[in-house]
């Protein structure tokens, strides 16, 4: 129903629409906090129970009427225990940065000293960089990686025992490796810190045991749900076993600080979204579905390598591979960018680890695999997508960003407009368009 109706009301929104559903079926997104969710998760998110105020919890809430939203609410919250294996959830925040700043005032105090990974190291704002309003609220002490791209397990160490952090966050943006979830929980229980699994990036791959799971080593783990979980925009908090013995309160006062703390009303339809997300992630074809995808990513990483592209740490453990351009010069991820762009590739740049640029014009690109192996690809396209990536790129490669800041942003309109003009850009943008028609998005589906 529904397109249809907003296309007679309102034609300019619906045009945006259109495109937009367009561009993600002919474009080949490797963008890997970006996932294509399914009809089923689409129609939740659509439904009219974005009509309902709920506030509170399943059985104790502020309005009446809720009886069906309490059934809705409880089996997302006993689909998210079940698949993370932990003894509570609350699925209510609105998405990973409020969640992550309700687990915040849920164990800390204004000006409390945290500790999460470097922005620019591949860490998430939200856990201390300074743009952030959690690194002005807290004392914010980062860790980093190393030159080879690994999360520095020893100075995490020795900055925790200098600092006595009160939160330790144990989870990234842009990082292709493993998380050391075993060696944090070390360092968290040897100073009495709490530490908290974000795994908004790999929950996928957690739930289908491809990457190993935070809930023996955390006291709390948040995730996204709209990642390789490939749910609605949305979050949930969990309290570990581990937690609610450091604090059995932990659960409560995540609920109170989540509600009313932070929120008003529950987004009940993307609670349902969830829960259908969840069932999704509990079936065999899910499980399929983070292997492909982890398959995906290792053969893209190794694609991208035999055509001669510097890695960081070499390869990849996860869906996400990210790509050193040093070599190409500094700031080079923003051509490499717009240049995959015009093809139909979206990537996003990226710092690397002691990256010589800065985070709006870094020196690298961040691709994942999450999305493309939702629409069916396997091995033999990946291979295909980094030939591609790399005859896109050897087309731009002498664009340099000039030293003097205030000459880039013409450099960048004519390097666009240049975009524009190159014939081989065009028909590489054939290729494209060729490949992506071999995997159809949402078959079916008009707007
Ligand atoms: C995406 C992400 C978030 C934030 O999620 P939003 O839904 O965009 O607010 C938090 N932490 C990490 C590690 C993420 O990757």
């Amino acid at each position: 129903m529904a397109l249809e109706e907003i296309k007679e009301f309102d034609s300019e929104l619906h045009d945006a629409m259109k495109q937009e559903l367009s561009r993600q079926r002919k474009s080949i997104e490797l963008i890997p906090s970006e996932n294509f969710a399914s009809a089923r998760v689409l129609a939740a998110s659509g439904s009219v129970l974005t009509n309902k105020y709920s506030e509170g919890y399943p059985g104790k809430r502020y309005y009446g009427g809720n009886e069906f939203i309490d059934k809705v609410e409880r089996l997302a919250i006993e689909r998210a225990k079940a698949l993370f294996g932990v003894p509570h959830a609350n699925v209510q925040p609105y998405s990973g940065s409020p969640a992550n700043f309700a687990i915040y005032f849920s164990i800390c105090n204004p000006g409390d000293t945290i500790m999460g990974q470097n922005l620019t190291d591949g860490g998430h704002l939200t856990h201390g960089w300074k743009t952030s309003m959690s690194g002005q609220i807290f004392k914010s002490v980062p860790y980093h990686v190393t030159q080879a791209g690994y999360i520095d397990i020893e100075e995490a160490r020795s900055l925790a025992e200098a600092n006595r952090p009160r939160l330790i966050w144990i989870g990234a943006s842009a990082y292709p490796r493993a998380l050391p979830f075993k060696e944090f929980s070390e360092i968290a229980d040897s100073v009495g810190a709490y530490l908290v699994a974000d795994i908004s990036h790999i929950a996928g791959l957690v739930v289908a045991g491809m990457h190993e799971s935070p809930a023996k080593y955390v006291h709390i783990i948040m995730t996204t749900t709209q990642k390789t979980m490939r749910g609605p925009r949305g979050a949930i908090i969990m309290a570990t076993k581990k937690g609610l013995e450091k604090d059995p309160e932990l659960a409560d006062k995540i609920d109170k600080t989540v509600f009313p703390g932070m929120q008003g009303g529950p987004h009940d339809h993307t609670t349902a979204a969830m829960a259908i997300a969840f069932k999704e992630a509990m079936s065999q074809e899910f499980k399929d579905y983070a292997k492909q995808m982890l398959l995906n990513s290792k053969a893209l990483a190794e694609a991208m390598k035999k055509r001669g592209f510097k890695l960081v740490t070499d390869g990849t453990d996860n869906h996400m591979v990210l790509v050193d351009l040093t070599n190409y010069g500094k700031g080079f991820g923003v051509f490499a960018q717009d240049a995959l762009d015009s093809i139909g590739i979206t990537v996003n740049k990226n710092t690397i680890p002691k990256d010589p640029s800065s985070p709006f014009y870094p020196s690298g690109i961040r691709m994942g695999t999450p999305a493309v192996t939702t629409r069916g690809m396997k091995e033999a396209q990946m291979s295909e997508i980094a030939e591609l990536i790399s005859m896109c790129i050897s087309e731009v490669k002498d664009s340099k960003l000039p030293e003097n800041k205030d000459e880039r942003q013409e450099y960048l309109k004519s390097f666009k407009k240049s975009l524009e003009e190159n014939k081989a850009l065009e028909n590489l943008r054939e290729k494209v368009m060729a490949l992506c028609e071999r995997f159809p998005l949402y078959p079916g589906l008009e707007y």
